[in-house]
């Protein structure tokens, strides 16, 4: 049987085992613990801040546990914040079509992860999309994208759910669109008030989702879902 330090990735071995040279160059800049082999590098300046809050908080960014936190830190930073850089017209390019259909279309569930922008601490739950076509439908996986470039950036969830529905109206040019996003806050169950099990729902209503039946008609879609 194989001994569990022989199992580890060598980049998390304990430091003594490491060759003298490397251990010296980690102990003297803890966060020039990048990639390990085969695997794509984080963004230094980002290491680099990981590196120092571990610090600040009391902690020791050379003991081994934390050797590459660091690192794995800027990574998971980095795909919770890739919306930034993601383009809708790239997002939406070729699934705009033209159809004569003008019935509502809705998907429901959109599940989604955003990081509430005044504790940089996540926020996360569904989203609910429904538009009325006015010529040109799209096609559907898009609309998870769509929830995606403005989720994975500092959000307030207000402002998320605006933004989507703006940006389907935009490029769709449909008869009406709705949003409603449902999601707990970590802002609230981990600090503050410590409210473990309340939804906050945000909603968006544009064109004919402000009449009055096309709205309920929705939000019976969504509420039917979920009992
Ligand atoms: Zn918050």
């Amino acid at each position: 049987m194989m001994s569990p330090v022989t199992m580890m990735p060598s980049r998390t071995r304990d430091l003594e085992e490491l060759p003298e040279i490397r251990r010296k160059e980690i102990e003297s800049a803890p966060c020039a613990m990048g990639a390990a082999e085969n695997e794509v590098d984080s963004n230094v300046a980002v290491r680099t801040l990981f590196c120092n809050l571990l610090q600040q908080i009391g902690e020791d960014p050379r003991r081994v546990g934390l050797l590459r936190t660091p690192h794995r830190a800027a990574k998971a930073w980095e795909h919770l914040t890739a919306g930034y850089k993601m383009n809708i017209e790239t997002v939406l390019n070729g699934a705009v079509f033209e159809e004569t259909y003008d019935e509502m279309v809705v998907v429901t569930d959109i599940d989604f992860y955003s990081m509430c922008e005044h504790h940089l601490l996540p926020f996360f739950g569904k989203a609910h999309i429904a538009y009325v076509p006015n010529g040109k439908i799209v096609g559907l996986s898009k609309l998870p994208r769509i929830v995606d470039v403005f989720a994975k950036r500092l959000q307030v969830q207000e402002r998320m759910t605006r933004e989507i529905a703006d940006t389907i109206n935009k490029y769709l040019d449909p008869l009406g669109v709705a949003v409603v996003c449902e999601a707990q806050h970590m802002c609230m169950m981990m600090r503050g008030v410590e409210k473990q099990n309340s939804f906050t729902m945000t909603s968006a209503m544009l064109g004919s989702f402000k009449e009055p039946n096309t709205r309920a008609e929705f939000m019976n879609l969504i509420a039917n879902k979920r009992s």
